[in-house]
């Protein structure tokens, strides 16, 4: 409430509506906080594993997303409630750490709070449950290490690079391909990759995409790719051992400036004028052919005279090549940026192995590939598809499968997919958990319980009875003290994942589990939510 005064003096009392807030406290605000960790878990459930499903976004503007990759999916939904954005993070972060593992990692969190809420119930205290599941997550964690394998390859020897980078693939829309691609993916960082210091950077890798062709023709650059063609249809389409001159400064005369006036009365003044003209592109094209250039990539165009030029003075050129493509090539070429004619020298150009250009199927669309390039060892993934949405998922399966052999090249160790880590991590921390004396061990337990929501998703997302697969594979795993079993999703006939060659990296899985662990010891440790209400 306050007293203001009007424009005549007169006293008036100004209301302010009372501001509505709404507070949750103790137990309610734990319970509205789980719900709605859960609800983001549970959307992600459905498309965990080889036969997950796919969910379809749209975005505000009618752009349409089809994906199974976790951390997509939250990114494009547009979720408001605090508790679900952590979620939301939750699997960011696995992403960026990692790279893999984005949908489990939030349907591990999802049945951790689930479990968590029914402790509650019973009336524990939620900071009990965060210690115990605390305990329990490095109970995991040391397990995963001890069940762990070491996975050797080299860089004659790919194949089990390969084969990893295949299970990511097994449950994305690009499943068809995941041999060629897995391959593809596993040379490209195998050829950025600094393997005495163990470690990859993937910004040297482009992935690329354009509409059209199949994916069966995506294929493996070791260079750079360009969305261009020659300037001149007559053209040389391929040269070898290109030096090539990366221009800023425009193939033309100068332009007269608007104070000097040209008088051009006779047509000996004319021809005069255009013998000038075409003395300037002579002089330049010859300045580009004096320092032993083969090839002109430059910022601008020039016109058709300049064009016929240097085809017929057998410069062949490419135009309209932006900035940050320019820098590229510079990059990669070893090449500089000359902006003056005046200012090439032989040092200043760009050395590549080959230059051509491609041209795809019947249609005019031509690119241009600039591979073994002088300085870099950037690769480019070049995909094909028949519509935008699948070039897209594409990209990001095969970001996924480079992350993955990535972590495999920075630590070579692995453990066995299918559910089969975790459910052996389960059957540890439950017998663990007889240890603890406290009430630790009702959470401890509840964390085993949770950690089967894995292997259960992937039994029932395959259509399988969730209980009976998991109860199963667990007794088999005990009475075979073999911790490699797994669930089955595609029917091979044996769910021992080593013969499957279903693997995951041990770190992306220990991440999984300190990941959903932290984020659900936070979210437990909420007990006052205070919020504008909605009116
Ligand atoms: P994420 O985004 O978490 O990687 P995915 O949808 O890729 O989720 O599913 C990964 C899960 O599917 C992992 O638990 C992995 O072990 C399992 N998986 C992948 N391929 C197979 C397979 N062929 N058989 C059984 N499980 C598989």
């Amino acid at each position: 409430m306050a007293l203001a005064f009007d424009e005549y003096g007169r006293p008036f009392i100004i209301l302010r509506e009372q501001e509505q807030k709404t507070r949750l406290r103790g137990l309610d605000a734990q319970k509205a906080n789980i719900s709605a960790g859960k609800a983001v878990a549970r959307i992600l459930r459905t498309s965990l594993g080889p036969k997950g499903m796919d969910k379809m976004l749209q975005s505000p503007d009618g752009e349409v997303t089809v994906t199974n990759d976790g951390a997509t999916i939250l990114e494009q939904m547009d979720v408001d409630n605090q508790i679900a954005k952590l979620m939301v993070e939750l699997s960011q972060s696995q992403d960026y750490e990692i790279g893999d593992g984005t949908t489990g990692v939030v349907v591990l969190a999802g049945s951790l709070l689930e479990h968590a809420e029914r402790l509650l119930e019973r009336g524990i205290h939620p900071i009990r449950v965060a210690e115990g599941y605390e305990m329990a997550s490095r109970i995991a964690f040391d397990h995963l290490q001890h069940i762990s394998q070491k996975f050797e390859f080299g860089l004659d020897n790919i194949e089990p690079l390969v084969r990893t980078c295949m299970t990511t693939l097994s449950s994305k829309i690009v499943n068809r391909c995941k041999r060629d691609l897995a391959e593809i993916a596993v040379k490209a960082v195998l050829a950025v990759a600094d393997l005495e210091r163990k470690d990859v950077n993937l910004d040297l890798i482009k992935v690329e995409g354009k509409v059209g062709g199949k994916l069966e023709d995506t294929e493996l650059v070791y260079g750079i790719l360009i969305d261009k063609d020659m300037s001149h249809p007559q053209m040389p389409k391929r040269i070898e051992d290109a030096k090539i001159a990366i221009l800023t400064c425009p193939f033309e005369p100068p332009k007269p400036k608007t104070k000097h006036k040209v008088d051009i009365d006779t047509v000996e003044k004319f021809q005069t004028l255009r013998l000038q003209e075409q003395k300037y592109f002579d002089d330049m094209v010859q300045q580009c052919k004096d320092v032993g250039a083969t090839l002109v990539i430059c910022q601008w165009g020039f016109d058709d005279e300049a064009n016929h030029l240097l085809m017929h003075r057998n410069l062949p050129a490419v135009r309209w090549v932006g900035g940050v493509e320019l820098e590229l090539i510079a990059i990669a070429t070893g090449g500089r940026i000359v902006p003056r004619f005046q200012e090439l020298t032989p040092d200043k150009l760009g050395k590549a192995g080959i230059v051509r250009e491609k041209s795809f199927g019947t249609t005019k669309d031509r690119m241009l590939y600039i591979e073994h390039c002088a300085n870099s060892r950037a690769v480019t993934i070049f995909i094909r598809g028949g519509n935008k949405m699948m070039i897209e998922e594409t990209k990001r399966s095969i970001h996924d499968a480079l992350c993955v052999a990535r972590n495999l090249i920075r630590n070579n160790s692995i453990v066995y997919g299918g559910g089969s880590a975790e459910i052996s991590c389960s059957v540890a921390v439950e017998a663990a958990a007889d240890k603890y004396p406290g009430v630790e061990q009702y959470a401890i337990r509840a964390f085993a319980d949770a950690l089967d929501s894995v292997p259960m998703a992937l039994a029932e997302n395959s259509g399988l009875q969730p209980i009976e697969t998991l109860s199963a594979v667990k007794s088999q795993q005990i009475k075979e003290n073999n911790p490699h079993c797994g669930i089955d999703c595609n029917d091979v006939g044996t769910n021992d994942m080593r013969e499957q060659n279903v693997f995951e990296t041990l770190i992306g899985k220990q991440q999984q589990i300190l990941l959903a662990t932290q984020v659900v010891k936070m979210i437990l440790k909420i007990d006052d939510v205070i919020s504008p209400s909605d009116f």
